[in-house]
């Protein structure tokens, strides 16, 4: 696995890369609040993180290439718009950004686009785009998703446990990748009370209706849910657990990466 940052090329190393083992990387992060604790570029910060650890743990040649071009760092956070300091693109201008990200990279003449996204908010618009970039552009195109890898299962969708945003987990990878960003703890009086606070009083008692896990989902932003920006509770996070998370996170980010590099549809 060898990864490089493709600003660092040349136009002409292009001639040398064979387009069916080189992978394309766009990181999307994000510019948004990430509650009183947590810097805005959480999840910006991460991606990051975990592309950088994957560089120190497998900088070993092999006949996997890897291209890593710069990172989105404002999406569509649109969500956290009403919190001071969130920067976000519409759906509209994501689309059409992404779209010619994409289109670019192919006239370069590689095959294989994969989204490393670590926003939540993007989730939606980016499995929109794998078909329509591959239809347009004849890419093969890839979606991992931190949060839906990561927080998911980690965070089961009970709605007493739901914690997805600036809780328990991203402030446990926070400390652990960027402790003298995390503003200190402890974080009692942080994060909303899903058992009893907004998000309780617009959907308890529903059985179809939920924002994130239900049959019907319901558009929401984030003052649905919260008062402080928080998802969930980042009590008793710790960098020890995160140092844990970030490890399993590049372990497997690794053997997709792998499985990608091998994929191709036989006609
Ligand atoms: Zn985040």
């Amino acid at each position: 696995l060898s990864l490089r940052s493709w600003v660092n090329l040349t136009t002409t190393d292009f001639s040398d890369l064979d387009p069916e083992r080189t992978l394309v990387l766009l990181p999307l992060g994000a510019t948004e609040q990430h509650g009183p604790h947590l810097p805005l570029g959480t999840d910006l910060l991460l991606v990051e993180e975990v592309l950088r650890r994957l560089v120190e743990r497998f900088e070993v040649e092999s006949d996997l290439h890897i291209l890593v071009l710069p990172s989105l760092w404002c999406t569509k956070s649109n969500e956290h718009a009403s919190f001071a300091g969130s920067i976000y693109l519409t759906a509209e201008t994501l689309i059409r950004l992404v779209r010619d990200i994409a289109a670019s990279v192919a006239a370069s003449g590689l095959r294989k686009l994969v989204f490393m996204n670590w926003h939540g908010g993007n989730v939606d618009l980016l499995a929109m785009l794998l078909a329509d970039i591959r239809q347009m552009y004849g890419l093969l195109t890839f979606l991992v998703d931190g949060p839906g890898l990561f927080l998911a299962p980690y965070n089961p969708p009970d709605e007493d446990q739901l914690a997805f945003h600036a809780a328990f987990y991203e402030t446990s990878l926070m400390l652990a990748a960027y402790p003298d960003l995390v503003k200190p703890g402890p974080f009692d009086g942080i994060g909303s009370d899903l058992k009893r606070g907004r998000f309780a009083r617009n959907f308890a008692g529903f059985k179809y209706l939920h924002p994130k896990t239900g049959v019907v989902r319901v558009g929401w932003v984030t003052p649905d849910w919260s008062e402080d920006g928080v998802i969930g509770n980042p009590a008793g996070a710790s960098g020890e657990i995160g140092e844990g998370e970030l490890l399993k996170q590049v372990i497997e980010i690794e053997e997709i990466l792998r499985e990608i590099a091998r994929f191709r549809y036989h006609q």
